[in-house]
């Protein structure tokens, strides 16, 4: 077959915009209609809003002083990464996973706030649509660059603009860049993965693929594994993760490993793990987008992937696997998904931590 090589190159990120995106200001407007949903409280300047490494965590807006965010180093010296002004609110995707935070967050002057709970979060997204969206893509943008400002986030950048060779077998492919989608991509990228999220339009595809997502060498959330380290490091000598936001998976053949897949444009891409989040079909049917997997997977009768126990074969099923080892569904395209976008994100999230099993267990 004519197989087209695929181009990984990357093209250089718009940094100025991006921050503007990951950091932006809420307008009175808005604010005035996350208030309900909140208490307002005073924090005085050396106090915590968030621990690194803690579970707990709520979502807050400034409304008046400043929050400093800082990461704890390998030393347990901490280290500033930005510090937060009126009208800018803090948080990460971390808020929507059970994941412990990746970073401490405290009043670095005396500040006035707006603090959300994960719940009243979650209820104040689903009811307006226009925060969410501000919130979500902010989120997923930290979620990808805040590692960039470490100081080996710029070695690895610039090895990311032409320098070495790309390993054209993908750790993960992502296909479907919705909420599900992108959440997955923005984890398995920060966390060390050679990652490919492929379509996508919602919260900010687009954006995302101004850039190419960079790996990095392990996370701060102390979640890192041998198997994920290791990769991690591999990564950081090779190349990023990489986002195709205009294209579609048209095709995938299970027989061969690694997976291949076929995209609209007749590129072929080699991955050893996929996430499925291609969601459902547009027209009100309810049915799960899975054509282009052409039969490959157990679905119930709308196509919904059937995961983990519920997958046919599945004698040690993992979570978000399907009936193919290695091939995991996320989102509402997975069997059983609550359909709603914060469901999509910890579910995508959540997925990307079975992705690291396999590959550890498959690398044995
Ligand atoms: C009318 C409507 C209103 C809704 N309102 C709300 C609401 O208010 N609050 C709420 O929480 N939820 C709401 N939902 C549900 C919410 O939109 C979904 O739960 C959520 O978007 C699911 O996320 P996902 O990532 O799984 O899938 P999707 O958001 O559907 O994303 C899937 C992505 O995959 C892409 N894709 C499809 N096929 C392919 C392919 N072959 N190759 C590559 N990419 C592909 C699609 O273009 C899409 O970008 C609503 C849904 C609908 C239909």
């Amino acid at each position: 077959m004519n197989r087209p090589a695929i181009d990984l190159a990357c093209r250089p990120p718009d940094l100025p915009a991006l921050h503007a995106q990951a950091f932006p200001m809420l307008t009175a407007a808005q604010i005035a209609r996350a208030t309900p949903y909140g208490e307002p409280m005073l924090a005085p300047a050396g106090s915590v809003l968030l621990q690194s490494g803690g579970q707990e965590a709520a979502f807050h807006i400034l409304l008046q002083g400043t929050v400093e965010v800082l990461e704890c180093e390998a030393d347990g010296a901490m280290q500033s990464l930005l510090v937060h002004r009126d009208g800018e609110f803090t948080g990460s995707l971390d808020l929507f996973t059970d994941r412990p935070n990746a970073v401490t967050a405290r009043a670095a002057s005396d500040s006035r706030l707006l603090r959300l709970s994960r719940e009243a979060l979650a209820r104040l997204l689903l009811a307006e649509p226009t925060l969410a969206d501000i919130v979500l893509r902010a989120f997923m943008l930290r979620r990808i660059s805040y590692l960039r400002q470490r100081p080996y986030g710029g070695a690895i950048l610039r090895s990311t603009m032409g320098v070495g060779r790309v390993d054209p077998v993908l750790d993960l492919a992502v296909i479907g860049g919705g909420p599900a989608g992108l959440a997955a991509a923005a984890y398995a990228a920060s966390e060390g993965l050679h990652t490919l999220l492929v379509g996508g339009s919602l919260c900010g595809a687009q954006a995302l693929g101004a850039y190419a997502l960079p790996a990095f060498p392990g996370t701060l959330t102390g979640l890192c594994d041998g198997g994920l380290l290791r990769r991690a490091e591999t990564q950081s000598r090779h190349f990023g993760s990489h986002v195709m936001p205009q294209r579609l998976a048209t095709a995938f053949d299970s027989a061969s490993y690694p997976y291949q897949v076929w995209l609209d444009d007749g590129q072929v891409i080699e991955a050893r793990s996929l996430i499925v989040a291609t969601g459902l079909a547009e027209d009100g049917s309810g049915q799960g987008n899975i054509d282009w997997l052409e039969g490959c997977l157990d679905t119930d009768d709308r196509g919904r992937i059937h995961t983990g126990r519920a997958a046919a074969g599945s004698m040690q099923a993992r979570a978000y696997e399907s009936s193919q080892p290695g091939v995991f569904a996320a989102g509402s395209v997975r069997a059983g998904c609550v359909p709603q976008v914060l469901a999509g994100i910890a579910e995508g999230a959540a997925a990307v931590r079975v992705v690291h099993r396999f590959l550890d267990a498959s690398a044995h």
